[in-house]
Formats: C-alpha cells, sequence, structure tokens
C-alpha cells in the first residue's frame, strides 16, 4: 500500500514539455502521486523547464528560489516537500543548479523522466540525485499510462510525442544539445496511444516533435515511415476528429505530407512553419539550410493543395550581423505569406551554441525591430481573424467558457472561439457563424441546431 501524496507539475515553454509533464504526473500515480494544482499543497513539486532564451532559464532559478522558501517552510512545520527540476534547463545546467541552490532534490534530463519514483526512492537527505545521462532504452516503453479519468481531466485535446531531438543544428539553438539526436517513435506504439487517448474522450490529437515532420519512425514491415503515413495512419481511429501536427522544419515538408493536406479531411488546414528570418545572409548564418526563395515555394506548394491553409512562424529579430536591409528582407517576406499569426523575439544568445560567439546586434536595435515586426504580424493576425466575420467555420468545441452557459472551441485554424452552447456538446465539431473578434477571440452562434456528440467523455 502506497502512502497518498500530491505532486504539482509546473510545465515552461513548448507543447514537449506539457506532454512530458502530464507522462511524470502518470508515471508517479502507481507512487502514490495525484496531481494538485496547488503548489502550497504538494509533497513534491517538479518544475520542466526550458532552456530556448536566457530569460526562459533565468526564470526557473527564481522559481527555485520561490519554491525553495516554501519547502523551508513546510520543514519548519514537520512537513517533507521534494523538489525536482526536469527538462532542458536540467538537461543543460545540472551541475550549475547543485551550485546555485542546495532546496533542489532531484535533478532529471527530458529522456530519464521515467525513472523518478525510482529517483525518489533512492533519495537520502541531503543528498540531491542528478540523471542527465542519455539512457539506452525507449522511454515510451517504460512510462505509466494514463488512466482513462486522467486522459478526461486533461480535456478532448492531446499532444502526443511523434518524435524528439533535431539533427539540424541551427546556430542560435539549445536543442540538438539538451533534446539529442532525433528519434522517432514506431506508427503503432503511436497508434495505440490515440487508440487510448481517443476511447477516454479525446478528439483531437496534436502530433509534437522538436523537427516533427522529419518523423522517420518504424512503419509497416518495420520500415520507415514518413509523418504523413503516421497521420493516414492515426485518422483512421475511431473518434479521432481532428489531427495537427508541430513544429515542422521547411526543408523536411516533402511531397507526401503537402499531399496529404489536399487528401486527408482530418489533418486541420494550418501548418506552423519557423522560418526565423526572411534574409538569405541571416538564414545561412543561422544554418537554416534552406533560402527564402524555398520557404516561400513550400507555402505556395501546400497552398496548391489546399487554399485555405493558415500559416504561422517563428522570428528571430537582431540575430549576430542583422542588418537594417536583412530587418527588411523579413518584413516583406511576412507581407508576402500573409501569416495568421506568429511568435517573434530578439535573439537570445545560449551558452555553447556557434552564434554565442558571434557579435551581437545592439540589445536597443533589435528591441525596435520587434516592435515594428510584431506590428506588422498583428495587422495580418487581424486581418485574418476579421476576414471570417458573417462567414460559417466548423467549431471543435472543447471546454466551458469563463462566463455560464459558455463553451470555448477551435477553428480547423487554430483560432479560439467563444459560443453559448450545452456543456454536453464538448467534443462535437459544429458550424458556428462568426458575428465578431475580441482581442484574442473570435465570437459567434452555432449554424444550425445541435445534436449530442457521437462521442461521450469518459468520467465527465
Ligand atoms: S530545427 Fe529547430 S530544434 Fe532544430 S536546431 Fe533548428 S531551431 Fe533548433
Amino acid at each position: 500500500m502506497t502512502t497518498p501524496r500530491k505532486v504539482y507539475v509546473k510545465s515552461f515553454g513548448c507543447q514537449m514539455n506539457v506532454y512530458d509533464s502530464h507522462r511524470m504526473a502518470d508515471t508517479l500515480a502507481p507512487a502514490g502521486y495525484t496531481e494538485t494544482t496547488q503548489v502550497g499543497d504538494a509533497d513534491l513539486i517538479i518544475l520542466n523547464t526550458c532552456n530556448i532564451r536566457e530569460k526562459a532559464a533565468d526564470k526557473v532559478y527564481s522559481e527555485i528560489g520561490r519554491i525553495g522558501d516554501l519547502k523551508a517552510a513546510a520543514a519548519a512545520n514537520g512537513r517533507r516537500v521534494l523538489i525536482a527540476v526536469a527538462g532542458c534547463v536540467a538537461q543543460a545546467e545540472s551541475a550549475e543548479i547543485i551550485r546555485r541552490t542546495n532546496a533542489v532534490d532531484l535533478v532529471v534530463g527530458s529522456q530519464n523522466y521515467y525513472r523518478l519514483p525510482n529517483m525518489i526512492a533512492r533519495l537520502q537527505a541531503g543528498q540531491p540525485i542528478v540523471d542527465t545521462e542519455f539512457p539506452i532504452e525507449d522511454k515510451f516503453d517504460l512510462l505509466t499510462q494514463p488512466s482513462r479519468v486522467a486522459i478526461a481531466k486533461r480535456g478532448i485535446t492531446s499532444f502526443v510525442t511523434a518524435q524528439e531531438g533535431c539533427d539540424k543544428f541551427c546556430t542560435f539553438c539549445v536543442v540538438p544539445y539538451t533534446r539529442g539526436a532525433e528519434v522517432s517513435r514506431p506508427v503503432e506504439k503511436i497508434a495505440a496511444e490515440v487508440e487510448r487517448l481517443a476511447a477516454a474522450g479525446v478528439r483531437e490529437v496534436t502530433l509534437i516533435g522538436q523537427n516533427v515532420n522529419a518523423y522517420h519512425g518504424d512503419g509497416v514491415d518495420d520500415r520507415p515511415a514518413t509523418l504523413a503515413q503516421l497521420l493516414r495512419r492515426l485518422a483512421e481511429v475511431p473518434g479521432i476528429l481532428r489531427l495537427r501536427y508541430t513544429t515542422s522544419h521547411p526543408l523536411d515538408m516533402n511531397d507526401d505530407l503537402i499531399a496529404a493536406h489536399g487528401d486527408l479531411p482530418a489533418l486541420m488546414p494550418s501548418a506552423h512553419l519557423p522560418v526565423q528570418s526572411g534574409s538569405n545572409r541571416i538564414l545561412a548564418a543561422m544554418n537554416r539550410k534552406h533560402t527564402r526563395q524555398y520557404y516561400l515555394d513550400v507555402i505556395a506548394r501546400l497552398r496548391a493543395v489546399r487554399s485555405d491553409i493558415a500559416f504561422t512562424s517563428d522570428f528571430i529579430v537582431g540575430f549576430p550581423g542583422e542588418t537594417e536591409d536583412d530587418f527588411r528582407d523579413t518584413l516583406t517576406l511576412v507581407d508576402e505569406v500573409g501569416f495568421a499569426g506568429a511568435y517573434s523575439f530578439t535573439y537570445s544568445s545560449r551558452p555553447g551554441t556557434p552564434a554565442a560567439k558571434m557579435e551581437p546586434v545592439p540589445a536597443a536595435e533589435s528591441a525596435e525591430r520587434l516592435q515594428r515586426l510584431q506590428a506588422l504580424i498583428t495587422r495580418h493576425w487581424r486581418a485574418f481573424n476579421a476576414s471570417f466575420v458573417g462567414r460559417s467555420v466548423d467549431v471543435l468545441l472543447e471546454k466551458p467558457g469563463r462566463f455560464p452557459g459558455q463553451l470555448v472551441g477551435k477553428t480547423p485554424y487554430l483560432q479560439t472561439v467563444q459560443v453559448m452552447a450545452r456543456p454536453e456538446l464538448i467534443g462535437s465539431v459544429l458550424p458556428v457563424r462568426i458575428a465578431g473578434t475580441g482581442t484574442n477571440t473570435l465570437f459567434g452562434a452555432i449554424a444550425k441546431p445541435a445534436h449530442a456528440p457521437a462521442f461521450a467523455i469518459a468520467g465527465a
């Protein structure tokens, strides 16, 4: 009989970490841990960290200080609280974490968190355990599967890891060092996970990976399958209404994935395709291995098979050596593509990357360029949203909204929609007539009488 305890997991950064955080909680369940959303109630606090930008890493250290105080206060009341640091900062800076604080009990890398219960069992007072080696075993085979109740609690959309790691080595990026080389999970193991999710009420799956369209997991007869083949297999899973994938590299946007956007109805017409810069000179300095024209050709090929596809992207402003002319190339690229949204940041130097040795652009210049870029992206994003007013669009109703009687859902293009509807419609795709736009959402009304969803949500 295990002692009931509570775990609080705080996720920083990308969707990969959100997925890993869920799997950490699942893995700890057999050891008696239930998830809590109240950090003050927790017996184990896990920070699942991100190292992509300096600010993200700094946040982790200030968070460790804050929860270290909680841990000390609990100890003064005779209660033992453990602190674990997981994810990319743990992977890259384990020695630094131990050097800077004595509050942390466990430091666990992105590939090793399936060992958390064992690490906790081995803990001795005052002796932190660090486990950041890349293991030989496949962590996915060793992770505990979530219960139907745990899946249902997390809602009707789910991330599923298809691929991890990256072989591209962009000169600004820490991922190839923190997450290692590209590894893809076999098609049938992903399909089995998606079948379990669908049986518990999940209706939309987003396949995730640092470079997900480089997917090459074992398929039929153990031959490598492409992402498109994986998506076609998952589209057959009963209950799965929508499929998405993120994040992609333009070089890996191959012919069969483009074709799938044209003929696979479950594959949603949105693509997150980071470009980082519109300047060929900067793309080369970033080691992106593609040109501006190559990127624009990929966009054109996707639009040729699916004219309504909505593109989003990532931009880095003020990469070392970026001139005003280079930056203008980024602005014209944004205008040429007409992105439905984008993440944009000033360049952040990461220790150990090749770009960290390059001459930085003055911070004030980068900040001024970022403002101009974000203003332009916002204009395109608002125009994209405004183009839906008066139109009917299919919305997957996902969860209750902030107001009584309101539900929140997503369009195929990943816009958030608020609508008044009955809670039993969660999990249904219904046409919604868009009446207006807000800062981050669309508002509308269900366009025709609604029926109950074909699939009930387990435990809800
Ligand atoms: S492709 Fe993406 S994950 Fe890989 S090195 Fe470049 S930015 Fe990092």
